[in-house]
């Protein structure tokens, strides 16, 4: 599959404000974008460290599936996700590899990329996402 890089690193948290705060206060990072993705039921902050991107996740809605992790696992990492290019042909690669995909078709992510995911029972309990920006 060979993903270019880690595209971002999808974190959960409660609270957006608050942990925005964190990562610039502490960390010193700039948060360029705050958006949300209806569909998901999220709201996300994004930050640049490098190439790769922090995403914070707060759920908009106890039943969205931010809702859900943080209420099961609590705060944390929720998803890695890799910079590919042709993500249908690499869809089709992991599946033809017997992994479980949870989107079969690649779908609108946040920033305008395509995305989707590999089922974390496939991926030894890591929620994989894969994501190509057609834009550039
Ligand atoms: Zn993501």
């Amino acid at each position: 599959m060979k993903p270019s890089h880690i595209e971002h690193i999808g974190i959960a948290v409660k609270n957006l404000d608050e942990s925005i705060k964190y990562y610039q206060d502490v960390l010193g990072l700039e948060c360029y974008n705050i958006e949300e993705v209806k569909d998901q039921k999220v709201k996300t902050a994004f930050f640049k460290v490098g190439e790769t991107k922090i995403e914070l996740l707060e759920s908009t809605d106890p039943e969205g599936p931010i809702g859900k992790f943080i209420e099961k696992k609590g705060e944390g990492i929720h998803h890695i996700a890799f910079a590919v290019d042709k993500i249908e042909e690499k869809l089709k690669h992991a599946e033809d590899k017997g992994v479980r995909l949870v989107d079969s078709v690649p779908r609108k992510g946040a920033e305008g990329l395509d995305i989707a995911f590999l089922h974390p029972k496939s991926t030894f309990g890591v929620l994989t996402e894969l994501c190509e920006d057609k834009n550039k």
